[in-house]
């Protein structure tokens, strides 16, 4: 069994809060303070230059990778760290759309993050050979699946309503009418446990700063299955996914397997951050981290529901249908939320009328639940909510 007690004391997380918003950015684990000091001092400030090959920089994107790789059940050798993952969007979909190359659609669903269309919509703009986007709502994508579909692009958790795609009966649908899968899996990773290589994915891509807890901008990761570890080519071409990045060809050469996916310089100092904070995850079930996010889910909306009319609860309840957070709604939801911030409970909002909250096992137990259902309904009841400075909109809701 995961001793949460354990994970807990290994973040340090300011007193007074309950942080519900690790599904947006996951809170400092107390390790990452330390080696990033060390990473300075002892790699950058001593080694200089010497630090790629002496401290390892170099193969630093691949040795992080396969720590992601047991995370969500992906092949050893099949996971590279690096860029942003709308960069890592891109590149996926670039590739899945050269090794389709008769079809030119892209399928995904309205309920996915903007950046992935926005992403998709350039690049079909780019090929513009009669590449589109199609979207569908979330419970259509299943029949939506043709012959005309070269990939369906597809987050598995919805950040919107936390709604749970079926990633195994998707990828099969794809597979069955010849299309390629690419999953996202921004709110899955460090979530819930994923099986890309069991699921039959063939692409996946998510970011490290929301369940991983990297740090703001901390390098996202992309995996291609092993089959196509020599079909994948890179539309995104950089140097150090070349074969041989110091032989300064002129030619670009693909590097040898998931190598390829690399572009340029990588991160070191966030792949540091990133790669303490794995530490954590080093005793963690993600069984267990399932049942219990379910679980203080579960006990946040009976909570919510039973004394907190006025809301309504976004998310679907089956167990199988949802990941990690909870979302309900409300006309006033944005200030709603900005009266809970104010008193230490930290979720966030999103447009146009949802309150979102995420429940992360590693530091949150169930009273940080009961206690934030507690100010949320005196919120409510109170309608504290309701004055001037809660409404005015910050730049990041
Ligand atoms: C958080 C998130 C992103 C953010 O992309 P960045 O390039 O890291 O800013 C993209 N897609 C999904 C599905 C997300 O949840």
């Amino acid at each position: 069994m995961t001793d949460f007690s354990a994970t807990r004391a290994m973040f340090d997380l300011p007193e007074g809060v309950i942080y519900l918003d690790g599904n947006s950015l996951g809170p400092l684990p107390v390790a990452v303070k330390e080696r990033m000091s060390r990473v300075i001092a002892d790699e950058w400030g001593q080694m200089l230059i010497r630090g790629w090959n002496q401290a390892g920089w170099m193969e630093q994107p691949r040795r992080t990778g396969d720590r992601i790789a047991r995370l969500i059940g992906a092949e050893p050798g099949s996971v590279v760290m690096g860029d942003t993952l709308s960069i890592k969007v891109y590149q996926a979909l670039a590739s899945a759309f050269e090794m389709n190359p008769t079809r030119r659609v892209v399928l995904s669903d309205n309920g996915n993050f903007p950046s992935d269309l926005y992403i998709a919509q350039g690049l079909v703009r780019t090929l513009g050979e009669g590449h589109a986007l199609r979207t569908v709502n979330p419970e259509d994508v299943l029949d939506a699946i043709d012959e005309t579909v070269a990939a369906i692009l597809i987050t598995e958790v919805d950040y919107r309503t936390g709604r749970r795609h079926d990633m195994k009966a998707l990828t099969a649908r794809a597979h069955e009418k010849g299309a390629l899968a690419i999953w996202d899996l921004a709110h899955s990773a460090g979530a819930l446990p994923v099986e890309v290589a069991g699921g039959g994915a063939d692409f996946a891509v998510g970011c490290t700063y929301k369940y991983l807890n990297s740090g703001p901008g901390g390098p996202a990761f992309i995996y291609v299955a092993p089959r196509h570890h020599d079909a994948a080519r890179p539309a995104l071409s950089g140097w150090m996914g070349h074969a041989a990045p110091f032989a300064f060809d002129l030619d670009y050469r693909p590097g040898d397997g998931i190598e390829r996916m690399r572009v340029g310089t990588p991160p070191i100092l966030q792949l540091a951050a990133l790669d303490a904070a794995l530490d954590v995850w080093d005793g963690v079930d993600m069984g267990d981290i399932r049942a219990r996010s379910l679980e203080l889910g579960d006990l946040f909306i009976a909570g919510v529901e039973a004394r907190c009319p006025d809301l309504k609860l976004a998310t679907p309840r089956a167990h199988d249908q949802r990941g990690s957070q909870v979302s309900f709604t409300h006309p006033e939801g944005y200030a709603i939320m900005q009266a809970l911030i104010a008193e230490g409970v930290i979720g966030d909002f999103r447009a146009p009328v949802t309150l979102r909250f995420g429940f992360t096992p590693l530091y949150l137990g169930h009273d940080d639940v009961n206690r934030a259902v507690d100010i949320l309904a005196r919120i409510m009841e109170e309608r504290r909510w309701d004055r001037p400075e809660f409404k005015t909109r910050a730049k990041v809701t």
